[in-house]
Parts: structure tokens; C-alpha cells; sequence
């Protein structure tokens, strides 16, 4: 099999836009809404800068990236970005074994018993200083 080299899909850093950068987003499209495409009256309606691509789905803070919605819809698409995100995180702490281990090992560090060379299992001797700890 082949190695398949993968790029990582990380969160983007988000910047904050200025006056002038927000419409330039808004010219971008001439002011339709990227989601539904039906045109903002940006006058009565709040509308946001959306990222067509989330940024924690590894999409660009740039421009190409970027273009006007409807505050209604953007809250929509964000709420299956972060569905999305989210499973995606799932998985990848799955693959990579993540996961901190559920039960602990059987005469682990932390086990009152331990295997020995010979491999008999016997009782961890307590150290002095802790057998105090828990007797005081
Ligand atoms: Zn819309």
C-alpha cells in the first residue's frame, strides 16, 4: 500500500475584519447571501461575514473564503459545522488511541498487587512514608 501523505485539518485562527473589509465580503457577491442566495436588505436584516468553509473544518481566513449571509442561515450552517467538527474529533482521538485507557492495567503502578520476575502476584508493598500518610 501505498504512504498517503495527509494534511492535518486544524482550526484557523480567526481575524477581526474592519469596517472596510466587511464590504469588501459584501461586494464579493454583490450582496446575496452565500447560504440561500436571496439577496440581504441590508438595511432590515442582520447579516454576518460566513466562512464558506469553517475554520475548525480547516477553512482559510481569507477572502476566497469568505462571503455575506443572513444572520438566520450562518446560525444554521454553524450549527452543522460544529455537528460536523466535533465527529471529526471523534474519530481522530479514535485513530491516534487518544483516549485515555477506561480500566487500569492489572497489577498496574497503581494496582495493591504486583508481578513479580518469577511471575507470582503478590501484594505491593506500601512504602513507609505513604503507609503514614494514610494512617494520619
Ligand atoms: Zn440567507
Amino acid at each position: 500500500m501505498p504512504f498517503i501523505a495527509t494534511n492535518d485539518v486544524g482550526t484557523t485562527r480567526r481575524r477581526k475584519l474592519t469596517p472596510r473589509q466587511r464590504l469588501k465580503v459584501w461586494e464579493t457577491t454583490g450582496g446575496v447571501c452565500v447560504l440561500c442566495g436571496r439577496t440581504i436588505d441590508a438595511v432590515r436584516e442582520r447579516w454576518v461575514v460566513e466562512h464558506l468553509r469553517a475554520l475548525e473544518l480547516g477553512g482559510q481566513d481569507d477572502f476566497g473564503n469568505m462571503g455575506p449571509a443572513h444572520d438566520t442561515c450562518a446560525r444554521d450552517k454553524t450549527r452543522d459545522d460544529h455537528r460536523r467538527a466535533a465527529h471529526a474529533k471523534r474519530q481522530k482521538i479514535q485513530h491516534l488511541g487518544a483516549e485515555a485507557p477506561k480500566r487500569q492495567l492489572p497489577c498496574g503502578r497503581n494496582s495493591p498487587w504486583k508481578r513479580t520476575i518469577s511471575g507470582w502476584i503478590v501484594a505491593r508493598e506500601v512504602p513507609r512514608r505513604a503507609q503514614e500518610d494514610r494512617s494520619g
